[in-house]
């Protein structure tokens, strides 16, 4: 039987700023069983049909190292500018106040990859959309997106078509 996860995520109302709901996952990750059950339903439908997770800074780590391991496939990171050591490339996306952008190293992804980005929560998916360009930039297959939670009002599903998204919990 399938553990309802909403119930190990807090909303904190107001936070980072006045109306913005902050889905905080910190419960669920403090829950050992349900942790567990998270990670294995969001690498389930990629099981041996990806050879990366993309992970996207920060909480796209903590999510997406777990999945990586269950897939037993390694993990390609993609930082916020300027810490990442070696030679990056870098894509720019749209913030509700002017642009942000994010990046990889040139050599994360081996030509041909097939990659599933990771991230704890897909929004207005501009953040996971930046992801998927530098994936791409580096000649790699993106063949999915998953995400612990969906803000389905939101309509970054949308954003991220054609490529499929996999969501573990949907607030509508
Ligand atoms: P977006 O680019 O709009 O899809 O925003 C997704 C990114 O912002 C993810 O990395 C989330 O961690 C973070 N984020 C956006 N909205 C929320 C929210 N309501 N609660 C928690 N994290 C959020």
């Amino acid at each position: 039987m399938q553990t309802d996860l909403t119930r190990h995520i807090r909303d904190i109302p107001d936070f980072p700023k006045k109306g913005i709901v902050f889905k905080d996952i910190t419960p669920l990750l403090a829950n050992g069983p349900a942790f567990k059950e998270a990670v294995v339903r969001l690498a389930e439908p990629f099981r041996g049909k990806v050879d990366a997770v993309l992970g996207i800074e920060s909480r796209g780590f903590i999510t997406g190292a777990p999945v990586a391991v269950e897939l037993g496939v390694g993990l390609a990171i993609v930082r916020k500018p300027g810490k990442l050591p070696w030679q990056t490339h870098s894509a720019s996306y749209e913030l509700e106040y002017g642009t942000d952008s994010l990046e990889i190293h040139q050599d994360a992804i081996g030509r041909g990859y097939r990659v599933l980005l990771v991230d704890d929560l897909l929004a207005t998916g501009g953040t996971a959309c930046a992801g998927l360009d530098l994936v791409r930039r580096l000649d790699g297959e993106v063949v999915g997106a998953a995400f612990l939670i969906e803000l389905g009002f939101l309509r970054g599903r949308d954003r991220l078509a054609p490529v499929s998204v996999h969501s573990l919990i949907r607030y509508d």
